[in-house]
């Protein structure tokens, strides 16, 4: 892909800001994202980071991958505003994130505990599912200007980031999540208001990674 077309023909055709975000299938979804060396020039890049946080809003999500409006570079935004339903909210570790842009991330694990709790994606639309991932992780990345970016991230935060990372990989969160907790959009309220799945790994049959083990009878 020649990119600064590419970026060009996309900005332009949306003027508003709001890109089409490409969903499960498309190949750019699957490809490992190249590194971005600065390719498109600082004002293109600020234009485009723009777009990415209108299309993140506009979803809404708390995390968008360039790969997700169709262009195979590492670059991802997150931005969380937080939960109003306090037990979720501690459950989960999810505190509000503020707006960052990724570049070129990379985690690693920041210690051995998994934790496990419905998750979803803007590209696969109409499903969630419960996904394990590590609770803390450390992240290196720079930021937007190229300042380098060290830093370890626990609970929600941690999990944003693993998401977003892995979208760079090719991956997607459905690749290594409980194939038997699938929830269409009809039935992810009931389960989604779980603090921690447990009712929905007891009625649905599926593994809870990174739970209390429950009593065997
Ligand atoms: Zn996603």
């Amino acid at each position: 892909m020649n990119l600064v077309p590419a970026v060009d023909a996309l900005l332009e055709a949306h003027p508003d800001g709001v890109l089409p975000i490409v969903s499960a299938g498309a190949p750019v979804l699957r490809a490992p994202a190249a590194r971005y060396g600065g390719e498109l020039g600082a004002e293109r890049f600020h234009r485009l980071l723009e777009a990415m946080r209108v299309t993140m809003r506009t979803a809404p999500g708390v995390g968008l991958a360039a790969p997700q409006i169709g262009l195979p570079l590492a670059i991802a935004v997150i931005e969380d505003p937080g939960v109003d339903d306090d037990a979720t909210a501690a459950a989960r570790e999810r505190v509000p994130v503020a707006f960052r842009v990724l570049v070129n991330p990379t985690y690693t694990p920041a210690g051995p505990e998994r934790v496990s709790f419905y998750e979803g994606c803007l590209s696969v639309p109409g499903y969630v599912a419960v996904r394990a991932r590590w609770r803390r992780v450390r992240l290196l990345a720079a930021d937007e200007a190229g300042n380098a970016v060290a830093e370890e991230l626990a609970g929600w935060p941690a999990r944003i980031v693993q998401h977003e990372v892995d979208h760079l990989a090719g991956e997607l969160y459905l690749d290594a999540a409980a194939p038997r907790s699938l929830a269409s959009d009809a039935h992810a309220p009931r389960w989604a208001s779980e603090a921690v799945p447990r009712g929905a790994a007891t009625v649905l049959g599926f593994p809870l990674e990174g739970a209390e083990p429950t009593p065997r009878a």
